[in-house]
């Protein structure tokens, strides 16, 4: 703004009325794009106050989580500016795991993604893990982490009863492969983002994610028992690396899902629309399929346009969330301009394989 105040300080009255013209125009192009905001997240840093979440030699979760959440906050608010961005905390005080999750529901948020740092006892152990809901809360994790997780309760304490939890089934249910999604897209940026490794996707009875009607992931960032993780993650480098990490991940997301849409699939699953992956296009001629990464590819489709477009894909998918699953794939393989479109693009043009 020191601009503006300056043009209006040095100029004639008539330029004045121009640059206030300027800044009028400004202000109300700015308060179209936040009204704009048509998607929310809520990013929800584990633990808080009395609860200190675990602990590493020189660290406490709970400021691990937060410091990450609002780094991550910053970020996403820059790069994204359609997003809305909620915090479950914004200091060192106590919530509860149902507080949280409801916070997430009552803002009809499109994704809640909870932050947390794991511990193991051999301090050798170390990466970031991301976690999606299971319903079955017989399938074996940690049950250490699940305790801490978990507000120390064993998961079976927690599970609600009656019609309750056929409503919470059937959420987790309609969410988890998108939910699956995001994790896997979050993976692959911590991977390339931050020194951490990236360990496999997980599923897990975590009461947090419990209950909440959007897609939702609990990362685990990294061991506090581990001096490796824990030097990055207590990093101001290592912690903005990381929330980089997640807004990127979240970016890709929102690019791809389309979230009042996909709402709409979930609600609504026969529908027309399918998808699939576009891995490359050429004008007048043909990809050229000796580079390694064609021979693991299977099956593609080539469709020509009327122009000598030639687009390759691969797939063809009931719901966004399926395709960016094949997308995820196609990107280890080596395509990594792969994206997801509707199939609806390609209708007028021919298929010559
Ligand atoms: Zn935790």
């Amino acid at each position: 703004m020191s601009l503006v105040y300056t043009s209006i300080l040095c100029y004639s009255t008539r330029v004045t009325q121009v640059t206030l013209l300027i800044i009028f125009t400004m202000l109300t192009a700015m308060n179209f794009v936040q009204g704009q905001a048509d998607f929310m997240v809520v990013i929800d840093p584990g633990h808080g106050g009395k609860d200190h979440g675990c602990s590493g030699e020189h660290s406490q979760e709970k400021h691990i989580t937060l410091a990450i959440a609002q780094k991550l906050k910053n970020t996403l608010t820059n790069s994204l500016p359609n997003c809305q961005v909620i915090l479950t905390r914004e200091h060192d005080y106590f919530i509860s795991l149902s507080e949280r999750n409801q916070l997430a529901n009552e803002h009809n948020a499109d994704i809640f993604l909870s932050l947390h740092c794991n511990y193991h006892e051999l301090k050798s152990v170390h990466g970031a893990e991301s976690y999606v809901l299971s319903t079955d809360n017989t399938i074996g994790v940690d049950e250490q982490l699940l305790l801490r997780e978990n507000g120390n309760q064993s998961s079976n304490h927690k599970i609600h009863e009656g019609a309750n939890v056929i409503v919470q089934q059937a959420y987790a249910q309609a969410n988890l492969k998108e939910s699956i999604a995001l994790a896997s897209i979050i993976n692959k940026h911590i991977e390339s983002y931050t020194d951490i490794k990236a360990r496999t996707i997980k599923q897990a009875h975590f009461a947090v994610l419990r209950g909440l009607t959007m897609p939702g992931v609990l990362i685990e960032s990294g061991f506090l028992s581990n001096l490796s993780d824990e030097a990055i993650l207590l990093s101001d480098l290592g912690q903005t690396q990381f929330a980089q990490a997640l807004a990127k991940s979240i970016e890709i997301y929102y690019e791809n899902s389309i979230p009042s849409f996909t709402r709409s699939l979930i609600a609504n699953p026969i529908v027309e629309s399918k998808y699939t992956v576009q891995i490359a296009s050429i004008n007048n001629g043909y990809a050229n399929t000796s580079r390694p990464e064609w021979r693991s590819v299977g099956n593609y489709t080539i469709h020509r346009s009327t122009n000598n477009t030639y687009t390759y894909t691969v797939g063809s998918f009931q719901s966004p969330a399926e395709a960016m699953l094949k997308q995820s794939e196609l990107y280890d393989m080596g395509f990594r301009g792969a994206f997801v479109i509707n199939e609806q693009s390609l209708k007028n043009q021919e298929k010559i394989n």
